[in-house]
């Protein structure tokens, strides 16, 4: 590789997007490096995060499991239904103020190292790209080629196993919604047995092959709103990739006397997924996949010069600042919040029951006079919320004087499932004297955990 400038027209512009508003194709260029191969071994580890965390059971539960269909979630072992969907509250509060944090002091680590959009587009497509088509320069070359023969049999594949690519990440996406079982026998059945199902994992498909068969960079350039809200969450201190221009400038030949150590030979931006220019500042489009420092390291270490013209280092480090300062206000705040949130959720989550055991009324008149008794008619709702099969016995607390009868006092049910147990409340007319009220205390045989509740009798 020669190390000398390349020719340049003036003030060429960077970027995926052309003066005009068209899109230019990026293609990236080969790089090697410290940070290419810590993020290759990233994105193993999480690609297979993502495919097994469904599969993994803890105490006999999915290890997460968000059930569309049944209505219920099971996270780390413990088990919700619709009516705990609250907490979820502060797990999204928490993620969003977590990721505040994170981009506060690490800049976007998140984009570089473990967005889905990066993970899979630079750890699964775009190395079938790389292998099928070769370099950067033999893609080129290829694209110029006429549609027939080897281009037709080399794209046929590519697309071939980005589809492949694209119906296995969207099915395993579908298995966090329904349980694996469920999934397993859609998959094996016909599609015209389960075409909801089929249509969800089609479009799911189709949106994933779109996005990094096509789509690719403009995905985080137009898309995604994180990228934009980068300058509302940084700041001096925090953690970006930039050029070190005191040391870089005046670019220049290798031999050219006064020359700073940028040699002007474009690598960096050469091996840039969203092809922009980090020498010229902070940018929205810069995603901090650090493939630009070890392209420049790479340079340098040929030269014989210092690594880290372009790092990891923050705005005021890179003007030169001595220490960067890691806790600021801004990150305290965030702390504070974060602090709050999972103090809130801790507390709901202690004091959440095993199981609900709610008294409703029947719908219709509230009472009724019937053989010189009156009468109201309840029904106790009531919902499994432990992770296993438990036995509830149920005993109505009344007054003197009323009675209780409660045809199924004792039931079994599985794990999340909830039955609606009749009661009927009955006072002689004669003894009656006003409303009263009426209380059911349900018990779990398994946890010895006793929930009452109650509600007023309703007479003339
Ligand atoms: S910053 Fe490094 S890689 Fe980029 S043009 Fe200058 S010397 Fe080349
Ligand atoms: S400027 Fe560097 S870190 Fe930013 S996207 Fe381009 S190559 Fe990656």
């Amino acid at each position: 590789m020669s190390l000398e400038p390349p020719i340049q027209t003036q003030h060429q512009r960077r970027g995926s997007i052309q003066a005009d508003g068209r899109r230019q194709k990026v293609r990236v260029a080969d790089v090697a490096g410290r940070f290419t191969t810590w993020r290759r071994r990233a994105f193993v580890l999480l690609i297979a995060v993502y495919a097994l965390a469904p599969l993994v059971k803890v105490g006999g539960q999915p290890l997460i499991l968000i059930d569309l269909v049944r209505r219920r979630f099971y996270l780390f072992g413990q088990t919700f239904n619709a009516q705990d969907a609250w907490l979820l509250f502060f797990l999204v509060a928490g993620g969003v103020i977590g990721i505040f944090v994170i981009t506060a002091i690490w800049g976007r680590l998140w984009c570089g190292w473990a967005c889905p959009q990066t993970v899979f587009l630079e750890g699964v497509f775009r190395p079938i790209e790389r292998w099928l088509e070769g370099s950067k320069q033999a893609q080129l070359r290829l694209a110029k080629e006429p549609l027939r023969g080897r281009k037709l049999r080399i794209l046929a594949t590519k697309h071939a196993l980005y589809l492949g690519a694209a119906v296995l990440v969207s099915n395993i996406f579908i298995s966090y919604f329904v349980s694996y079982a469920d999934l397993r026998r859609w998959i094996f059945e016909s599609p015209g047995e389960h075409w909801g199902a089929f249509v969800w994992m089609a479009a799911i498909t189709g949106a994933l092959y779109g996005n990094f068969a096509w789509f690719r960079e403009q995905t985080c350039l137009l898309l995604c709103p994180y990228g934009r809200l980068q300058s509302a969450l940084t700041d001096d201190d925090s953690l970006v990739i930039g050029y070190d221009e005191r040391r870089g400038e005046p670019r220049g030949g290798v031999h050219q006397a006064g020359a700073g150590d940028c040699i002007d030979c474009l690598r960096c931006v050469e091996v840039c997924p969203t092809a922009i220019d980090i020498r010229e500042g902070l940018q929205m489009e810069c995603i901090g996949c650090a493939n630009c420092i070890d392209a420049c390291d790479d340079i340098m270490t040929r030269l014989g010069r210092p690594t880290g013209l372009v790092r990891y280092d923050s705005l005021a480090g890179l003007e030169g600042a001595a220490r960067r300062r890691w806790l600021r206000p801004r990150v305290y705040l965030y702390l504070v919040v974060l602090a709050l949130l999972a103090g809130g959720f801790s507390v709901a989550a202690a004091g959440r029951r095993p199981f609900e055991a709610t008294l409703i009324r029947q719908t219709g008149a509230p009472y009724a006079l019937e053989n010189g008794y009156y009468q109201n008619l309840y029904q106790v709702h009531l919902v499994n919320k432990t992770p296993r099969r438990s036995q509830f016995e149920l005993r109505a607390i009344l007054p003197e004087g009323a009675e209780a009868v409660l045809p199924i006092a004792s039931v079994e049910l599985d794990s999340l499932d909830d039955q609606r147990l009749p009661l009927i409340v009955r006072v002689p007319q004669a003894s009656y004297r006003g409303g009263f009220t009426v209380q059911v205390e349900t018990r779990d045989l398994g946890s010895e955990a006793v929930v009452r509740s109650q509600l007023d009798f309703i007479g003339p």
